[in-house]
């Protein structure tokens, strides 16, 4: 189960939003509206998000070994740790583009300033 927050639709203070399987359950603690959505399965894409979504794609750095960038990519993506190795690596082979999701511009941003400590460049693209 995670946890995030949004901003409550109703009187836009900071809400928890919980997720337990692909059921979100927005609770504020300010006015009590709470609200409920579903994840769409397999996109794992957030109803409780800024509403603008963008794309990130690892441009692999030809100098490195695979291998070694697709290890500190999945210390950077949490999720992408429990993919097995051997299929990132044949992902990795078999297209150009690695995807690793679709996030809002803040996660997004985030994203990519902590990719360069990784010594990963992650690029934007419209959904
Ligand atoms: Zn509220």
């Amino acid at each position: 189960m995670t946890s995030k927050t949004f901003k409550c639709p109703k009187c836009l203070s900071i809400a928890q939003v919980e997720q337990i399987g692909h059921l979100e359950t927005l609770a504020c603690p300010t006015c009590g509206f709470t609200q409920s959505a579903l994840i769409v399965p397999g996109e794992e894409v957030s109803l409780f998000s800024e509403s603008k979504k963008v794309r990130l794609v690892v441009q692999w750095n030809e100098n490195n070994p695979i291998a070694d960038q697709i290890a500190r990519l999945r210390r950077l993506v949490p999720h992408l740790a429990d993919t097995p190795m051997i299929d990132l690596l044949q992902k990795a082979k078999d297209c150009e583009e690695f995807d690793i999701g679709s996030y809002n511009e803040i996660q997004a941003d985030k994203l990519r300033a902590d990719a360069g400590g990784y010594g990963l460049t992650l690029v934007k693209c419209a959904e």
